[in-house]
């Protein structure tokens, strides 16, 4: 207690000196804020972001727990556009609550399975810079897996391969949750067929009970975005699409094809 202050009054002096703290911290975190908002936006403002919120409309994808991938990467592709639009950048998106490219309608008139490459040609259409793919993983026979994993695809390029590099340091840096490395063995027709980079990230395990609990969150939702935002960021500032140098020559492309898979389910 410090001589000077009258003991019925250290209560309010406590709370005074609690209140100027949080005040300081909130002001330290809207000056960081502002700092990066106002880079990010140099290295975002034009620049043309597609991206994919995997499944939809009949398609759920995997779900555990009550959690649906469909709409956990719905979630999250939507807080990517709006902190990406709020950067200045102009995104796609290849399914919203309103709209599916790829919704079609099976031989009885009923919904049908969606259909890929009906979505991708939307995306071609749209000429973007990038394309992000966002899915959820599920592992029954290992309910312990966990955390984000990025996938890209060698045809994509370095310009791919490097945006998976950064948009995995940046999930473990913003979720704390993933020690994975990215990887190339998943074979996904949005990645064969992207005339651009593209990576598709795996937000994480819905056949993890912890995990489910995490992506069904709006918390964690936003963390997975502001990594996927900050990747790139980070990315159109080391060079993006030009980090690929010279496309390879049509026909370059020696990898089997996602849509030459059978049975292949994105
Ligand atoms: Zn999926």
């Amino acid at each position: 207690m410090l001589a000077w202050v009258q003991p019925g009054r250290r209560h309010a002096v406590a709370a005074l000196a609690l209140l100027a703290l949080a005040l300081l911290a909130v002001a330290a975190v809207m000056l960081r804020g502002a700092e990066v908002a106002a880079s990010d936006a140099a290295a975002l403002r034009g620049r043309r972001i597609a991206i994919d919120p995997g499944h939809g409309g009949p398609d759920a994808g995997a779900s555990g727990f009550g959690v649906r991938e469909s709409d956990v990467v719905l979630a999250v592709a939507l807080r990517l556009r709006d902190l990406l639009g709020a950067a200045g950048a102009q995104v796609f998106l290849a399914r919203t609550p309103e709209t599916d490219f790829s919704e079609y309608r099976n031989k009885n008139g009923g919904p049908g399975n969606y259909r890929l490459n009906v979505r991708m040609d939307a995306i071609k259409a749209w000429a973007p810079d990038v394309l992000v793919n966002v899915h959820a993983n599920s592992f029954r026979q290992g309910p312990s897996e966990h955390g984000a994993q990025v996938f890209y695809s060698p045809v994509g390029g370095p310009a791919s391969l490097r945006l998976a590099a950064i948009t995995q340091a940046e999930l473990a840096a913003w979720t704390g949750e993933t020690k994975r490395k990215p990887n190339t063995t998943l074979i996904h027709y949005m990645l064969e067929e992207s005339p651009v980079p593209a990576v598709t990230v795996e937000v994480g395990f819905l056949s993890n009970r912890r995990e489910a609990g995490l992506l069904a969150s709006p918390a964690y939702q936003d963390k997975l975005a502001r990594a996927m935002y900050t990747a790139l960021a980070r990315w159109f500032e080391e060079g993006g699409p030009a980090l690929n140098g010279n496309p390879p020559p049509e026909g370059a492309r020696g990898r089997p094809r996602a849509s030459q898979v059978t049975g292949y389910r994105g």
